[in-house]
């Protein structure tokens, strides 16, 4: 940590997971380059990685514990915490608390506040922020292959002969991974890209095809995929026998649905021709990737529409071979480091389930514990809903902002409002939800404490502190385990340093294991502190037959079912459920833009990333520009039943005609009726419970203040 020593670290933005070389100057700042030895980003960085030098200042920080808005001593905060728990939970049960948590926080963070909350509180009234990314390509793995695992890696991607991107601006959201492809298609000019997408984005300027199908109706798509690779005789027949099970009650479903290409055109409003020209492609084209994210998702059919993106691979047996596969991006820095340690309600560690009674067996025995949760927790949208009808009565927030990007966030911010206790963990002195805070606990920040994240790969990687973090700040870990121990759980929260907590969670992917699970880490069970201080990137599942890691999955064709066979799943296609009417007829789509993150806590520092978009704006059509009388550059107030919100209008026709996009960055703390999540019902995937943040009805009309 001393001055000009650089450290290497990874970026806590997105889940592309890049590698940073992080280097303290004598006068506080901190210089930053892409680390040209991680895997990841081989020395690449994006706009918001190259300037989080410019981000580390202790402006706006939360410097020490607070009850009620004033300071008090840790010990003070901490009893108040873990006294207030232990009372409501003889009051009420444990079901009467739940925990709120995040993707930006570290694998041993997440793994400590799933013990306390799931082992030894014994409610798994716990989930994540990452509930809202990705969690029905984490549903719609489970279902194909029995695990929740992402077959391929990143250079998968590059050896690709054709990569379909569906609901995903890479360009955007993951750019090292866009600037990765670019580089592959200027290598082999023969590689093709398919963009599915409504909007023109810059994603499309590598597309040798854009497809801007109506939104919401990507498992048309793909079950009319289904039926052409079956009607042209493309099918791996073989495969299909031998390791898939479910083909023929697909293919039905796909053929009821899909059945010819002018129904599949009908239902996506893309040219015949075009559908044509995909379905050839895809099918004459042996390394086949497709990637999907957010737009595929964030749908009240997420799992489904994965599923069917899945069920085309499987149907050509396209998977476990090098450049083929389904592959999903997470958003955030950990969000599979997330998914390792049960980080979502309806899971347990070591991707174990709750309601399996042997994995329920056996992690209670690791643990030592007999109050371990026997039922499923309340997903994100409905945690919040139990908070607001008083059957949660505390709830503990870590690193996010739910009163800024949840689904229907002024219903989440009256249900904060009125519970009994808040408990915020943050970085952030002022926030939306700080706001509402009854105990306020300082968290460190990157650069300043120390830990690992997974990125979309599978790829662990080292976050190393190489700052002081500011005032009492401390790290997620530590405030967790200090409660726990408050609370009476001082033996199971032995942890000293994070390298104890991630010995432990990697032990307990090996006990009683026989590798008979897909994550696996019994290969760094025994890791020594010196080792974990220099753990290199590597590639889950780590073992004896796999020191090294694993860069592809499935390449034996045996997937984590009971039967060993991946299933293909019948898939019905479903509109979105919020459909538009006379009062709100346009769609709005939200997502994020190039330079941002988030609620903007930390990017919102950097003035040269403020510059691109400066301000909350709404992305319009020109014909639905000129239907409602707006004008580019001047504001617009746009509204659903829920809420409304004020944007500058940018008129474009990369715009999809009949839909608006509105970024989700902005809260209230950075301009007035700025939260787009206000407007978004919080409607969800019944499966994975993800919220479908891509199709809200809105009307938009001239902002005239009063
Ligand atoms: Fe960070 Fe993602 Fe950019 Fe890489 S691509 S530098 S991980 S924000």
């Amino acid at each position: 940590m001393g001055k000009e020593q650089t450290i290497q670290t990874t970026c806590p933005y997105c889940g592309v997971g890049c590698g940073v070389l992080a280097t303290p100057q004598a006068d506080g700042t901190v210089s930053i380059e892409g680390d040209s030895n991680h895997p990841a980003n081989l020395g690449r960085l994006c706009s918001k990685g190259s300037a989080l030098g410019e981000t580390v200042d202790h402006g706006n920080r939360l410097l020490h514990p607070k009850i009620d808005g004033k300071r008090v001593p840790w010990d003070e905060a901490l009893n108040t915490v873990s006294r207030k728990f232990n009372d409501i939970i003889a009051k009420h049960g444990p079901n009467a608390i739940g925990f709120y948590v995040s993707g930006q926080i570290l694998t041993e963070d997440y793994y400590t506040a799933n013990k306390l909350m799931k082992g030894f509180i014994g409610s798994a009234n716990i989930d994540t922020n990452s509930r809202l990314c990705m969690s029905s390509a984490v549903a719609g793995y489970k279902r194909a292959f029995g695990s929740d695992s992402v077959p391929c890696s990143y250079e998968d991607l590059e050896q690709a002969d054709l990569l379909v991107i569906t609901g995903s601006n890479l360009a955007w959201c993951h750019p090292v991974i866009f600037q990765r492809i670019r580089q592959a298609k200027e290598d082999r000019p023969e590689m093709k890209v398919v963009v599915i997408d409504p909007r023109t984005t810059a994603t499309c300027d590598l597309a040798d095809l854009h497809l801007p199908l109506r939104p919401g109706s990507d498992a048309s798509l793909f079950n009319g995929l289904l039926n052409y690779l079956k009607k042209e005789d493309y099918l791996d027949l073989d495969f299909l026998e031998q390791h898939t099970e479910g083909f023929s009650a697909a293919l039905k479903a796909a053929k009821t649905s899909a059945g010819n290409i002018p129904q599949v055109s009908a239902v996506t409003e893309l040219p015949e021709q075009d559908i044509i020209k995909f379905y050839q492609l895809f099918a004459s084209t042996e390394k086949v990737i497709t990637l999907y994210s957010q737009g595929v998702n964030q749908s009240t059919s997420g799992t489904d529409k994965s599923n069917s993106i899945i069920n085309c691979h499987l149907a050509t047996g396209r998977l476990g071979k090098p450049a083929m596969g389904p592959f999903s991006m997470t958003g955030q820095p950990n969000a599979m480091g997330g998914r390792e340690v049960g980080g979502l309600s309806n899971q347990l560690a070591a991707h174990m389930e709750i309601t399996n009674p042997e994995h329920h067996d056996r992690v209670s025995r690791f643990w030592e514990t007999d109050r371990l949760a026997t039922e499923n927790g309340a997903k994100a949208v409905d945690l919040f809903n139990d908070v607001g009808e008083g059957k949660i009565k505390a709830v503990w927030i870590m690193a996010t902002n739910p009163v800024v990007s949840l689904p229907d966030a002024d219903k989440v911010k009256a249900a904060l409002e009125q519970c009994e206790l808040v408990v915020v963990s943050e970085c952030e002195s002022n926030t939306d939800t700080t706001e509402l805070a009854d105990i306020l606990l300082p968290a460190a920040a990157w650069g300043e404490k120390d830990g690992t994240v997974t990125n979309s790969e599978r790829r662990i990687s080292h976050q190393r502190q190489f700052l002081i973090a500011p005032g009492e700040a401390r790290p997620d870990w530590w405030i967790i385990t200090q409660v726990a121990r408050k609370m009476g759980f001082e033996k199971a929260f032995p942890f000293e340093k994070p390298v104890d907590v991630f010995r432990e969670h990697a032990r307990l992917s090996a006990f009683e294991n026989n590798g008979s699970r897909d994550f696996d880490l019994s290969g760094l069970a025994e890791i020594s502190d010196e080792a974990y201080e220099k753990l290199a990137p590597i590639q889950w599942p780590v073992s004896d037959n796999a020191p090294a890691g694993t860069a592809r999955l499935f390449t034996d064709y045996q997937f984590f079912t009971p039967n060993g066979k991946a299933r293909m799943v019948p898939i019905e296609p479903k509109l979105p459920e919020n459909k538009t009417s006379d009062d709100y007829p346009l769609v709005l789509n939200t997502g994020r833009i190039r330079d941002q993150w988030h609620t903007m806590t930390r990017t919102g520092r950097a003035v040269r990333l403020n510059a691109h978009i400066p301000e909350p704006m709404v992305q319009i059509h020109p014909v639905d520009a000129q239907n409602w009388g707006l004008v580019d550059g001047a504001l617009a107030q746009v509204s659903s039943k829920l809420g409304k919100m004020i944007v500058r209008v940018v008129i474009t026709d990369e715009q999809r005609p009949g839909s608006v996009f509105v970024p989700i960055h902005w809260s209230n703390q950075s301009a007035s009726l700025a939260r787009v999540d206000a407007l978004v019902a919080a409607v969800v995937d019944p499966i994975s419970g993800q919220p479908e943040s891509k199709h809200t009805p809105v009307k938009i009309r001239p902002y005239q203040p009063v």
